[in-house]
């Protein structure tokens, strides 16, 4: 538990010394530790370090986790989001940044009028287009925007990516600057606001926020290495 408190600050100093490289201030990224498939305790000893925001994939996994946790600690919501999960997920999450599909954007508002709620949401867009297929293409999300953008219990808050895998990070940074140029031509042309970008994980996150991320989600660096049989099973129990 030592290991995360000592993590925490190093993948802290490295934010710090990317966004110095990017010119930008450290206090404009916000860490998100991923948390998912690690345990309470692991969970404890970073909020104990200070950290605030935790990272979730799984409905079903956190509704087990957060109520174990102090509240002040708080959640995003980074897996996919499936449409019959969406009653329990609102009132867990304080932002999504995962949403995928403007059927999935249309069940969250529907739910959100229902259950008196509004919802903060990113949109995920798959900026490397072959090769994964989660997330909006660009065009299609373009077409879109404007009936996204009308729902009117979600609040849009920017976009998010996850590169395909590369053994260089470097791969990453030409993705992560198509996600910002992407958000820089939707605010242009729709008159919006949409000032957060979530880009990097823990192999990418310093070239994310040096392409201007303000949002990163880091699990192994903090955490360590997730077990994959723990993962096999709870994608067994959803
Ligand atoms: C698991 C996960 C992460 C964290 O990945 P690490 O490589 O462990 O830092 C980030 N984003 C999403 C969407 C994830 O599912």
């Amino acid at each position: 538990m030592e290991k995360i408190a000592e993590n925490l600050k190093r993948v802290r100093a490295e934010i710090s010394d990317a966004a110095e490289k990017g010119g930008r201030a450290p206090g404009d990224i916000e860490l998100i530790a991923i948390s998912k498939t690690h345990e309470t305790e692991k969970v404890r000893a970073a909020l104990d370090a200070g950290q605030q925001i935790f990272g979730e994939s799984r409905v079903q996994e956190a509704r087990a986790k957060i109520p174990l946790l102090p509240s002040s600690a708080r959640w995003h919501f980074v897996g996919r989001l499936q449409k019959n999960k969406v009653r329990h997920a609102l009132p867990l999450f304080e932002l999504f940044h995962s949403i995928d599909s403007i059927e999935l954007a249309r069940e969250m508002d529907r739910i959100a009028g229902e259950e008196g709620l509004r919802v903060r949401v990113l949109l995920e867009v798959n900026v490397a287009g072959e090769g994964s297929k989660i997330g909006f293409a660009p065009d299609s999300l373009r077409t879109q925007m404007e009936s996204l953008l009308e729902l009117p219990r979600l609040t849009i808050e920017g976009l998010m990516t996850i590169p395909p895998l590369a053994p260089e990070a470097e791969a990453s940074r030409r993705y992560f600057i198509a996600l910002r140029e992407l958000r820089d031509q939707f605010a242009a042309q729709f008159q919006v606001n949409l000032p957060q970008l979530s880009m990097g994980m823990s192999g990418d996150f310093a070239l994310a926020i040096e392409e201007g991320a303000t949002l990163v989600r880091v699990g192994t660096a903090i955490f360590g290495k997730r077990t994959p049989a723990r993962l096999v099973s709870e994608n067994a129990a959803e």
